[in-house]
This record gives C-alpha cells, structure tokens and sequence, in this order.
C-alpha cells in the first residue's frame, strides 16, 4: 500500500494483504493445508515456545485468516485480532481468557438471543455467572459490579430492535472498575461505527452477517483494542502470571498491546479448538472488500423502507433508529451518523395471526433466521425464535405477538417496498 494514511475503503481491499510471495497470485490463496513444515529443529522449538512468530498447525493459525485478521484489526483501529469459527466461538474465547471460576460479568439485558442463551446456560457449566443491566441506564451496570466482576459486555448496536447504545457512558463504568469493556460490533460493523474510539477494550464479531456479507460462511472475530492494562489487578491470571507450558512466559509481559489477542489464540483457540476453515476465512475476505459498499447500501435502503413502513395504515408501529422521530435517533446520530443499520422491527396491526400472515405472503424476503446478507430477510419471532416463551415474555424480549424483523438487503428499495406493499395487502 503507499505511504500514507489509508481511508477505511482502501484498508477495506487491502489492509494484511500482499501478492503471494510463494506464486505471484494477487489474490489471497485458500491455504488449504492443516500443518506447516519446519524448517529445522531449532526453528520448531522456537514456534513451539512462542520465541518466535509462525505457522505450526491450522487449529492455531492459518495464513488465509492471519490477512482476515489483520484487516479486521485495521478496520477496527486495533492492535490485533484472532478469527475463529463462529461469533459464538469468539465469545467463548474472549471468557475463557477472562474468566476463572466463580468470576461473573455483567452484560446488557438487549442483546442477540443467541447470546443471551450462551450466557445464561452453557456459561453456567464453567461457573461463569453473568449478571444482567441496562444499556438505557449506565448505573444498573455499576449496581451490579461486585469484587468477582471481570468485564462489561455490551452490544453497540443491539440485535433485536436495532437501538444505539451509549457506548462512552458505559466505557466510563468499566474504567472507573478496573474492567475491560467488551463490544459486540456485528450490527453496525466498523464502517459505520468503531466501538474503540469510543473506550471499548475489546471488539467482537460474527462475522457471519455483514463482515462477510453473503450468507454463505460463519466465522468470528476478536479485535485488541490494546488499551486494557492485564496485569494491575491480578485478576487476570491467564496473561499475567507465567504460563508453565509456554516455558513459564507472561504473555501480557512479553507481548504487551496485542497480548489479549495472542491469549486467545495460544490458550483457548489451541485448547477449545473453534479454528475458523480457511475457505471461510476467504470468504470472509472477500466480503470485506465490499462492505463500505454495501453497508451504506443497507443503510439507504432501510431508511427508505422504515420510512414508507411508518405511513402504512396496516402498521401500528416502527423501530428505527434512522428515523426522525425514533426515540434513539440523537444516540445513532452522535454514534453512527451514516446511517442506523438494515435491521429493525415494526408491529402489524392484528397481532400474531397477522404477523404470521405478513411473513408468508412476502415473495422477495426470504423467511429465515440469520441477518446481514445481501438478500433481504424477514422472521416473525413470536412464531419462530421466541415461540417457547410466554407472550409476557416474548413482550418484554421485545418479541411480542405483532412484531416482524427485517433485514434489509441491498437489493433495488423499490422492489423490496413493492413486495412489503403486496404482502400488507393481503393481511
Ligand atoms: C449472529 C450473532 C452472534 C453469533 O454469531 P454466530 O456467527 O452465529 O455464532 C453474536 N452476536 C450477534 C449480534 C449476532 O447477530
């Protein structure tokens, strides 16, 4: 790349990668290989006592998604980054980093569903207790902050009814406790807003939905930010105290700024083992070279969208962000001023069966549960995600009977208004 300081579109196509140096090939190869040949004795038992940096076993790294890695960091102005399986799996990895048994964190009450699960059940069989606040009230996170507290995890741009959060408010939570702030960016990706400028510490994704784009691969991604100081507290034991398999190093010692990333990767990547395909750290690439694009193309046509939903006589309400009137406007104005997002959810009058009717009578949505692809998609979660609760708590989960989530593509806004249009008329 020149010299000089690229914009995000440039770092988009480029950032981490170069022309092959084994073939020439421009653009980043499938390394569909599972291990790495040494180049002597020596050599291999420097990898192996993380004395020096290179490929050993694609479980630990792979070169396809080592340049996956480095853009999201650029993108995200971080100091590294480790891609893995799924968002979940980078969830999962940055806890086990964290967490010891016993410790709790507190999380967000908005967040996305499957989150939520992973949390409150399968965190339980770690005995990692999560305790949960509200993004609208900063102190309700601090009210549940207690001497077993390690982080803050929060969503910037939250799942469900696509709200801004006051990202600033709760970094200055976790710093005045010693926590790191973690933020899920799946929603708003860093195109349209960079959780670590606002005082995150850690960035995750899945890169399922708009990082890669097209519905077509899962991964996750964990940012540094670099910020977080891992040894003053001595409550972060897996970075700052030696580690015996590594021949007693400290990680946060050795590799400073980028040590919560390199943790992740050489204690729980290499012993939990959600390693991301590297076809699927190539797709994910790809997807990123378009993501400016297509995110202000999700963004423009969401807009026009929630905008002809808001004056339809069939529908008694919409949430979103974008439009002037939405109580979490000044939010995404001050935190995202290019656009609110393509997910977002509205109320058909009639309730459930009406909900349900609107969902099959569309023709160009396709009814599914996943988010940020190029196509749009529609679920009626009262029907579907959030079927086995109460309607008391499908109310509150803000899934009641008459809610419909979109996923706005970025497809032509006419085609995509025509076929809501046609859809309503029927209901
Ligand atoms: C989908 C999603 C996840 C989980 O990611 P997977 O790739 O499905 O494991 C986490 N957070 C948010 C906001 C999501 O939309």
């Amino acid at each position: 790349m020149p010299d000089r300081n690229p914009g995000f579109s440039t770092l988009a196509v480029h950032a981490g990668a170069q022309p092959d140096p084994a073939t020439g090939a421009r653009i980043t190869p499938i390394y569909q290989t599972t291990a790495y040949v040494f180049n002597d004795a020596d050599h291999a038992a420097a990898l192996f006592g993380l004395k020096q940096f290179g490929n050993i076993y694609t479980r630990i790294m792979n070169p396809t998604q080592a340049v996956l890695e480095e853009r999201v960091a650029a993108l995200e102005g971080g100091t590294a980054a480790l891609a893995v399986a799924s968002g979940h799996a980078a969830q999962m990895l940055v806890f086990h980093t964290i967490m010891q048994p016993g410790d709790n964190f507190v999380a967000a009450k908005k967040l996305y569903g499957g989150s939520i699960n992973q949390f409150g059940h399968a965190f339980k069989s770690f005995d990692w207790q999560v305790r949960w606040a509200d993004t609208a009230d900063p102190e309700s996170f601090e009210a549940e902050i207690d001497g077993r507290t390690r982080a803050i995890f929060i969503e910037s741009l939250a799942n469900p009814g696509g709200t801004f959060v006051d990202i600033a408010a709760i970094a200055e939570v976790a710093r005045k406790h010693g926590l790191p702030l973690i933020v899920d960016n799946t929603m708003a990706t860093p195109y349209l807003l960079r959780p670590l400028e606002h005082g995150a510490d850690i960035v995750v994704h899945s890169a399922t939905k708009f990082l890669g784009g097209h519905g077509n691969s899962m991964g996750g991604i964990i940012v540094d930010g670099g910020t977080f100081d891992w040894s003053k507290s001595g409550n972060y034991p897996a970075l700052s105290k030696p580690r015996t398999e590594y021949g007693g190093v400290v990680l946060h010692q050795a590799f400073g700024n980028f040590a919560f990333a390199i943790a992740c990767r050489v204690l729980g990547l290499r012993d939990l083992g959600p390693a991301i395909a590297p076809m699927n750290a190539f797709l994910i690439l790809t997807g990123i070279e378009t993501l400016p694009l297509r995110m202000q193309r999700h963004c423009d046509n969401a807009l026009k969208v929630a905008t002809w939903l808001k004056q339809h006589p069939k529908v008694a309400w919409v949430n979103y962000a974008g439009l002037d009137s939405d109580p979490n406007h000044a939010l995404q104005q001050r935190y995202s001023p290019k656009g609110a997002g393509a997910v977002f959810t509205f109320g058909v009058r009639g309730g459930y069966v009406a909900g349900k009717a609107l969902v099959e009578g569309l023709q160009l949505f396709s009814h599914l549960a996943n988010i940020g692809d190029t196509r749009s998609l529609v679920i009626h979660p009262a029907s579907t995600t959030h079927a086995q609760l109460t309607e008391a708590q499908q109310i509150a989960a803000g899934a009641g009977p008459d809610v419909v989530r979109l996923s706005i593509g970025i497809e032509d806004a006419a085609d995509i208004i025509a076929d809501l249009e046609q859809s309503l008329a029927k209901v």
